[in-house]
């Protein structure tokens, strides 16, 4: 696995999620999560096997009811990578996944449905040797907090020492940004105000579990905008060093998704900060996946599966249609998963320089172009044969 030296990665406890090892030097895995509903097995392992072949390290189910967690076994015994349950509110479900084999569990402990429910998961995984991630996002902080508010109401502050806190917490949580002029940074200051709340409660819910002597825990803080992520995850990166796993959630549809999510891992990843993504979209997860290695190649810190292509934005010095020979170029290498840098560009001023810098490349003169290999011109094309001659060329490296 490529690793780049340029960032310098946090060190951070290991743990085993099967034969995936996350954390500590070992390379950014890539997770995603299925869309099926995991009762169906037939359906929810061929979006598995699809996972796996577009390069997904562990794939998350979820295990919202009993069927669910019934076709476990199954799932289990013929996926081709480690799954994850994803578990909320059911202690049961949580205990009937372990028991089925999962090699990880993703809760969220604030919802879990009685007090002893969380402390029995964890003694079952630690006998078992399975890691469980604690995953808070924004909307479950502010449930959570909420919920322990009402549940505290009876408690007299003076007898009470964690209900002034539980109100604090409230208070910034429902902090709203003021009418007029200065909304907009009354609304960033209560946004700033949610990433420390994240990681407290995360935090909180770690020690507890540290108490119980349960150490194999993987942490993640998510919110739905970039700020508060890139903050959550800062900060949670200093008060612990468990592995995290990161994402921004409720990401959005693909091009929303792709930028949100770009920021976020390109970001906290070039800060040594992430043992294992996801990106999540609203579209089919094999994208997810896509993404991700997109990404991770663009850092440096995965191989690349398929070609790289670089190519200028074209402007009023280009004389051919350089926009729809990239397009036909890509369209026609799809499944080319050769880690070539192949460079388009559209004239003379940087052309020849960019191209000079892939395996392959043209850069494009007055309807025609220049071919160049490894750093040297080789031919003159005109443009009609311009995507011909850049196949060829990309035929013979692979040859
Ligand atoms: Fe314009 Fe040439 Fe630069 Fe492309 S390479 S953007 S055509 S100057």
């Amino acid at each position: 696995m490529a690793r780049n030296k340029r960032f310098q990665r946090r060190v951070t406890r290991v743990v085993h999620v099967g034969p995936v090892p996350i954390g500590g030097a070992h390379p950014v895995s890539i997770q995603s999560m299925t869309t099926t509903h995991t009762r169906d097995v037939r359906e929810t392992l061929a979006q598995i096997r699809r996972l796996a072949a577009a390069g997904c390290d562990l794939v998350r189910v979820a295990v919202p009811s009993l069927p669910d967690a019934d076709a476990l076994p199954e799932l289990v015994r013929s996926s081709p990578v480690p799954l994850i349950a994803d578990i909320h509110f059911t202690t049961s479900l949580a205990l009937k996944a372990l028991e089925a084999g999962v090699a990880k569990v993703r809760l969220n402990p604030g919802n879990m449905d009685d007090p002893d429910g969380l402390r029995r998961v964890l003694a079952r995984a630690a006998e078992l040797g399975r890691p469980i991630r604690f995953g808070v996002n924004s909307g479950s902080v502010r449930a959570a907090v909420g919920a322990r508010l009402v549940r505290r109401r009876a408690c007299p502050p003076r007898a009470c020492a964690a209900g002034a806190s539980d109100r604090n917490d409230l208070a910034r949580l429902v902090r709203r940004p003021a009418r007029g002029p200065r909304a907009g940074a009354a609304g960033a200051s209560a946004r700033r105000d949610l990433a420390p709340l994240m990681v407290d409660v995360l935090m909180d819910w770690v020690r507890q579990a540290e108490t119980e002597g349960f150490r194999d825990l993987v942490l993640s803080a998510k919110a739905s905008d970039v700020p508060t992520t890139l903050e959550a995850y800062r900060l949670l990166s200093r008060a612990s060093d468990l592995p995290l796993h990161l994402g921004i959630t409720a990401a959005g549809p693909m091009d929303e998704a792709r930028t949100r999510s770009a920021i976020v891992l390109g970001a906290l990843l070039s800060e040594g900060i992430g043992d294992t993504v996801r990106v999540s979209l609203t579209g089919s997860p094999v994208n997810e996946v896509l993404i991700a290695q997109e990404i991770l190649a663009e850092l440096g810190l995965r191989p690349r599966l398929g070609l790289r292509i670089i190519s200028c934005p074209t402007c009023g010095r280009c004389e051919v249609d350089l926009i729809g020979l990239v397009e036909a170029l890509k369209a026609r290498t799809r499944d080319v998963l050769a880690p070539l840098t192949v460079a388009v560009m559209g004239c003379v001023v940087n052309g020849p320089g960019e191209a000079v810098e892939a395996d392959v490349g043209i850069a494009a003169g007055k309807g025609h172009g220049i071919l160049f290999r490894e750093g040297k011109a080789v031919r003159k094309v005109p443009e009609k044969d311009l995507l011909d001659a850049l196949l060829e060329e990309i035929a013979k490296k692979l040859a």
